[in-house]
C-alpha cells in the first residue's frame, strides 16, 4: 500500500481545496512556523477516523473548519481526502485505489465516504487497521509527541508497543471480548433475577394446574364411576321391580281366592247363628212343661183328698161288716155270679182289644163297679142307711177318683210329648253346632293364610317402598353427581357393565361411598380458576423455559468468550513477547548507534494480567485497579554514563533515545506510512544526521513524510513541499526545490 494524495479543503488554515501528492518514498513538508504544516499531519489523523479533537489541536469538530481570515471568507466543512494505492491489496478491499474521505460540518456532523460512497466510521477504522494505519496514530507522530514513549506509563507504553506490533487488533478483541462477556454476566445475572421472579408464580400455577388436573382426572373417574354405579342401581331396582311385580300378582290371586272363601264360611256360620236360636221356643216348652206338672200335682193332690175321703167311708163299711158277720157265709144266686163273671170276662176282653192302658185302667174300673154293684145286690136287705150313705159316696168318690185320674193320665202324656219335643230340639241344636264349628275351623285356617299373605303383600309393599326410596336417591345422586361431571352421566342406562367374571366387584354401598369420598375431594380441591390461569401458566412456562434456554446459551457464549479471551490474551502475550524482543534488539541496535554505545531495552512487568481489572467500572465496586505495574518499563543507560533515570536525560538525548525507539518498533512491523512531525526539533547536527541515516533506512520499509525544519532531514527528502501563509491567513502549497525549500525555512 502506498500513500498517493492527499486533499484538502476548508480544513484548518486550508481555506482552498489543496492537493498534496506523494510519490516518493520521503516527502518533506516545510514552512515558516505557523505556515499550517502541523495542519496536514492532523489532516491525516483526521481522514483516518480521529475522534480526539484534543489530538488535533481542537476542541471540536467546528475547530477543524477553516474559520476565515482577511482575505478569505471561513468555509461550512471541512473535508479531508486521501488516496492509498492498493495494488497489494494491504487493504482488504477489492480495489486498486481506495480513496478516504471525511467531512464535518460546522454542526459537528461529520460523514465518511469510502471510494465516493457513504461509509460508516466503523467500517473506515476496520479497513485501515487491518492495514496498520490505525487512528491509534502511531505512525502519526505530531509535534513535541516522539517522546511521548518515554513518558508513558509502562501500562500506556505497553499499549504503544501493542500498537506498532500490530497487536492491537487482538487488544481490541480482547476488550470486546470482555465487554460482551459483561454484557453476558449482566445478561446472566438479568435472566437469572427473571426466573426468580417468576419462579413463585410459576410454582403457585404449577400447583394450581395439578390441582385442576386432579379434579379433572377425578371427575373423570367419578364419571366412569357413577357411570357404573348408576347402571348397576338402575339394573338392580328394576330387577327388584319386576320380581315384586312377579310375586305379587299370585298372591294377590291367592288373597282373592281366601277372602272369597272366607266370606262363604262366615256367612254359613252367620246364617247358623241365626237358625240356632231356639232359646225362645225352648224356653216356651219349657214353661209348658212346668205347667203341665203344676196341673199334674193339683189332681195328685185332689186324689190324695179323694182317697182320704174313701178310706173313710170304707171305715164305716167296715165297722158295718163286722157287725153283720154272718154276711161273709151268706149264699149268693149263681145266676148273679155268672151274670157279673160274664160282664167282667166282656170288660177283659173289650180291654185286651184295644190294648191301650187307658182301655185297660177302663175295663178295670168297670169291673170293679161290678163287683161291688154284685156284692152290694146280695147284701143290700141287710145294709143299713148309713152303710149305703157311705156306699154311694165311696161310689162317687170312686167315679171321681177315676175321672181325676184319668186327667192327670192325659196330662202325663202331654207332658211326655212336650219332653219330646224340647229334647227334640235340643238335639237338633247340637247337631248344628257341629257343622258351624267346622265352618269356624276353616274361617280360622283361612284367616290364618290370609295374614300370611297379608304379611307377605306387606313385605311387598316395604320392600316397594324401599325401592321407590332408593330410586329417589339415585334420582338426586343423578342431579348432584351430573351438577359436577355433566350431563354424561346422564347416559348410565348405556353403560356396559361387560363380564364380570372373575373381577371382585365392590358392592354398591362401598361404590356410592367411593363416589361420595370423590365428590367431598373435587369439592375441597376446587379452585377458583379457569382458562386464564391456564394461559397464564403455559405462558410463563414459555417464559420460564425461553429464560432457561437464554440462560444456557448466555451461560454458554460466557465460556466460549472466556475461552476466547484467555485464547486472545494467551496470543497477545506470546506475539507481544515475541515483538518486544525483535523490538528490544534493534532498540539496542539503534541506541549504541545514536549514543556511540551504551545500552537500552524494555522490560515486561507483569503483576496482574486481570483482564477484568483492566475495564472501567468492571471492579466489584467500581474502581478501576491500578494497571501501572503492568505493563513495559523502559531503561537506557547511555555510554560512559552512570544513569539510569529517564527524567536525568537532555533534551537532545531524550529525542535520541524517542526516535531510537520509535524507529525500532517501526522497523519490526512497519507501517505503509509514518508521519514525523519535527521529530529532529531537539537534535545537533551531528544527531541531525545520524537521524537522516536512520530515515533513509527506514524509508525501505515505510513511505515517509517529515515535517522539518532540518536541513539535513529535507536533503533525505525525495518530495519537498513548501507552505506558506504569505499575509493572507489561509495556507498555500507549492512543490519546491531543495534550494527553494532552504530559503523558505530561512523564511
Ligand atoms: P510551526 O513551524 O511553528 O510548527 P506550522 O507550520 O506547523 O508551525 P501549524 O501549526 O500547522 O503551523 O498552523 C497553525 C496555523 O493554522 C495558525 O496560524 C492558525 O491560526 C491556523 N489555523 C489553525 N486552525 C485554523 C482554522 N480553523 N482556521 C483558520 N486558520 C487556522
Amino acid at each position: 500500500m502506498r500513500l498517493k494524495t492527499l486533499e484538502v479543503d476548508g480544513f484548518k488554515s486550508f481555506s482552498k481545496h489543496t492537493r498534496l501528492t506523494f510519490n516518493s518514498s520521503i516527502s518533506a513538508i516545510v514552512g515558516p512556523n505557523g505556515s499550517g504544516k502541523s495542519n496536514i499531519a492532523e489532516a491525516f489523523r483526521f481522514v483516518l477516523g480521529e475522534q480526539s479533537m484534543k489530538s488535533m489541536r481542537g476542541k471540536r469538530g467546528e475547530d477543524m473548519i477553516f474559520n476565515g481570515s482577511n482575505s478569505h471568507g471561513r468555509s461550512n466543512r471541512a473535508q479531508v481526502k486521501v488516496t492509498l494505492d492498493n495494488n497489494d491489496r494491504l487493504l482488504d478491499i477489492d480495489y486498486n485505489e481506495v480513496v478516504i474521505e471525511r467531512v464535518v460540518h460546522r454542526d459537528g456532523a461529520n460523514e465518511y465516504y469510502l471510494n465516493g460512497s457513504p461509509a460508516r466510521l466503523r467500517d473506515i477504522r476496520e479497513l485501515i487497521a487491518g492495514a496498520h494505519i490505525g487512528s491509534s496514530g502511531h505512525h502519526i507522530i505530531s509535534q513535541g509527541e516522539a517522546d511521548k514513549i518515554i513518558e508513558a506509563s509502562p501500562a500506556g507504553r505497553k499499549e504503544m508497543i501493542e500498537d506498532a506490533l500490530g497487536l492491537r487488533i487482538y487488544q481490541a478483541k480482547r476488550l470486546e471480548s470482555i465487554r460482551k462477556l459483561e454484557r453476558t454476566r449482566e445478561n446472566i445475572k438479568e435472566t437469572q433475577t427473571q426466573r426468580r421472579e417468576v419462579a413463585p408464580r410459576l410454582r403457585e400455577l404449577a400447583r394450581i394446574k395439578e390441582r385442576i388436573e386432579q379434579v379433572r382426572q377425578m371427575k373423570q373417574d367419578l364419571q366412569t364411576q357413577s357411570l357404573e354405579y348408576f347402571a348397576r342401581e338402575y339394573a338392580e331396582i328394576e330387577a327388584q321391580k319386576q320380581e315384586g311385580g312377579d310375586k305379587r300378582t299370585p298372591l294377590e290371586q291367592k288373597k282373592q281366592q281366601l277372602e272369597a272363601e272366607l266370606a262363604e264360611k262366615r256367612s254359613h256360620v252367620e246364617a247358623a247363628s241365626t237358625e240356632n236360636d231356639q232359646s225362645t221356643k225352648l224356653r216356651e216348652i219349657d214353661g209348658q212343661i212346668a205347667e203341665l206338672s203344676r196341673q199334674r200335682d193339683e189332681l195328685t193332690r185332689e186324689l190324695g183328698r179323694i182317697e182320704g175321703e174313701l178310706a173313710l167311708h170304707q171305715r164305716v163299711i167296715a165297722q158295718a161288716n163286722k157287725t153283720d158277720e154272718h154276711n161273709a157265709t151268706r149264699k149268693v144266686y149263681l145266676k148273679h155270679v155268672e151274670d157279673t163273671a160274664d160282664f167282667i170276662e166282656k170288660q177283659i176282653q173289650r180291654a185286651e182289644q184295644a190294648g191301650t192302658v187307658e182301655k185297660m185302667k177302663e175295663a178295670f174300673g168297670a169291673i170293679r163297679e161290678s163287683l161291688a154293684n154284685f156284692i152290694q145286690a146280695n147284701r143290700e136287705e141287710q145294709d143299713d142307711v148309713s152303710v149305703k150313705e157311705a156306699r154311694a159316696e165311696i161310689e162317687r168318690l170312686e167315679g171321681e177318683k177315676g175321672e181325676i185320674e184319668q186327667k192327670r193320665n192325659m196330662l202325663d202324656g202331654e207332658k211326655k210329648q212336650r219332653e219330646e219335643e224340647y229334647r227334640g230340639i235340643t238335639d237338633s241344636v247340637e247337631e248344628r253346632k257341629d257343622s258351624t264349628r267346622d265352618a269356624e275351623r276353616a274361617i280360622y285356617e283361612l284367616r290364618t293364610q290370609l295374614s300370611a299373605i297379608t304379611n307377605d303383600l306387606e313385605r311387598l309393599d316395604a320392600r316397594a317402598r324401599a325401592l321407590s326410596a332408593r330410586e329417589e336417591e339415585m334420582n338426586q345422586d343423578l342431579a348432584r353427581i351430573g351438577q359436577v361431571v355433566g350431563r354424561a352421566v346422564l347416559d348410565y342406562k348405556n353403560y356396559d357393565l361387560g363380564d364380570q367374571t372373575g373381577r371382585e366387584v365392590p358392592d354398591q354401598g362401598d361404590r356410592r361411598k367411593e363416589l361420595e369420598r370423590l365428590l367431598i375431594r373435587i369439592e375441597d380441591n376446587a379452585v377458583e380458576a379457569g382458562d386464564d390461569m391456564l394461559r397464564e401458566y403455559e405462558d410463563l412456562v414459555e417464559k420460564d423455559q425461553f429464560l432457561e434456554r437464554e440462560l444456557e446459551d448466555l451461560e454458554k457464549s460466557a465460556v466460549s468468550l472466556e475461552e476466547l479471551i484467555a485464547e486472545l490474551e494467551e496470543t497477545l502475550e506470546r506475539e507481544f513477547q515475541i515483538g518486544l524482543k525483535k523490538i528490544n534488539d534493534e532498540f539496542q541496535k539503534l541506541f549504541s548507534h545514536m549514543f556511540s554505545g551504551g545500552t537500552a531495552r524494555l522490560v515486561r512487568m507483569k503483576i496482574k494480567p486481570k483482564h477484568d481489572d483492566e475495564l472501567e467500572d468492571s471492579t466489584e465496586d467500581g474502581v478501576p485497579e491500578d494497571t501501572s505495574q503492568d505493563g513495559v518499563e523502559l531503561y537506557v543507560s547511555p555510554p560512559a554514563k552512570k544513569i539510569k533515570g529517564l527524567q536525568m536525560l537532555s533534551g537532545g538525548e531524550r529525542s535520541l533515545v524517542s526516535i531510537a525507539l520509535l524507529f525500532a518498533m517501526s522497523y519490526i512491523n512497519p507501517p505503509p506510512f509514518i508521519i514525523l512531525d519535527e521529530t529532529d526539533a531537539a537534535l545537533d547536527e551531528a544527531n541531525a544526521k545520524k537521524y537522516g541515516d536512520l530515515i533513509a533506512e527506514l524509508a525501505d520499509k515505510s513511505q515517509l513524510i517529515l515535517i522539518t525544519h532540518n536541513r539535513e532531514t529535507m536533503s533525505r527528502a525525495g518530495v519537498l513541499y513548501g507552505i506558506t501563509m504569505a499575509g493572507t491567513g489561509a495556507s498555500t502549497v507549492l512543490s519546491v526545490a531543495f534550494e527553494e525549500a532552504e530559503k523558505a525555512v530561512a523564511g
